[in-house]
């Protein structure tokens, strides 16, 4: 997960935006009348998100007496997100946000969404509050479907407020055979509070990390196979080399799971004594004809 800028549109511009292109001129009223209601809860969700405390706001289904949860829900697909609608250009803009255009959720594929960190389907004061907003690839919008925090250890990390690549934490295993694989694991420093350790480890859980690092690791060892297998390595130096590797891909992203293979590899003193010959074997690389 990779902390992100968070977006500096006013959620009241934004309503106003909205409200001016409704077609209901009822709901457009409602809309403006919403204004101060959903300004004070989103300075609260913006105090709260500081603490990992947003889990403490709870589900509404209306925004007091002026607008329904259904009604926001639809006023974010209808309105807020329509192609061509005044507001388009802001989903736009915070959905191109990410660096470099990755999901800072999974840090590995390409961001094609906004993610609601509190559904909009339990909170209707948040469907169209820009800090509620993520981008993200559709997998990570779909897993996080099923956060429901009841305390602060069950949070998943939001790329708004919380910053954890200073310290690595995601490391990979190698699991010798024929071919050798990687697992993953979130594992991070122990002077971490309780909380944020088990913060990051469930947000490693919720999103599929592992799974998804590991697909992509299996190709990464045949890449890592083909540089190293023609050379004359001792055990000392391909470890040496593999751990050169894993320094420089941290140089971006800390917890990169490309360094952690990296890592993990020069860990394994099975790979860095031949093992490594058994990537051959591999089913993804093409038969030789
Ligand atoms: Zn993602």
């Amino acid at each position: 997960m990779r902390k992100i800028n968070p977006p500096t549109y006013s959620l009241k511009a934004i309503l106003e935006l909205c409200a001016d292109s409704v077609q209901d001129k009822g709901l457009s009223l409602r809309l403006l009348g919403a204004i101060e209601t959903l300004s004070a809860a989103e300075t609260v969700y913006r105090e709260l998100g500081k603490s990992n405390d947003l889990y403490t706001i709870a589900a509404t289904d209306a925004v007091d007496k002026w607008v329904s949860r259904g009604e926001m829900e639809t006023l974010y697909t209808q309105t807020f997100a329509r192609k061509g609608g005044p507001s388009r250009y802001i989903y736009d803009t915070i959905r191109a946000s990410s660096p470099g255009g990755l999901c800072p959720l999974c840090n590995q594929r390409p961001v094609s969404t906004l993610d609601h960190h509190l559904a909009k389907a339990e909170h209707a004061n948040f469907a169209v509050t820009p800090i509620n907003l993520v981008p993200s690839c559709k997998d990570c919008n779909t897993d996080s479907g099923a956060r429901k925090p009841t305390v602060k250890s069950e949070h998943t990390l939001h790329p708004y407020f919380d910053s954890v690549d200073g310290e690595v934490w995601l490391t990979a295993s190698l699991i010798p055979g024929t071919p050798p694989s990687l697992i993953f694991s979130a594992t991070p420093p122990v002077h971490w509070t309780d909380d944020l350790q088990a913060i990051v480890k469930n947000n490693f859980k919720v999103f599929g990390l592992g799974e998804l690092y590991t697909i992509h690791a299996a190709g990464e060892l045949i890449n890592i196979y083909f540089d190293i297998e023609s050379k004359p390595w001792t055990q000392e130096t391909l470890k040496a080399h593999l751990l050169e590797q894993a320094g420089n891909r941290r140089r971006m992203v800390k917890n990169s799971w490309q360094a952690a293979v990296y890592e993990g590899l020069a860990k394994s003193d099975w790979f860095c004594q031949g093992g490594y010959k058994n990537v051959a074997h591999s089913p993804l690389i093409p038969p030789q004809t």
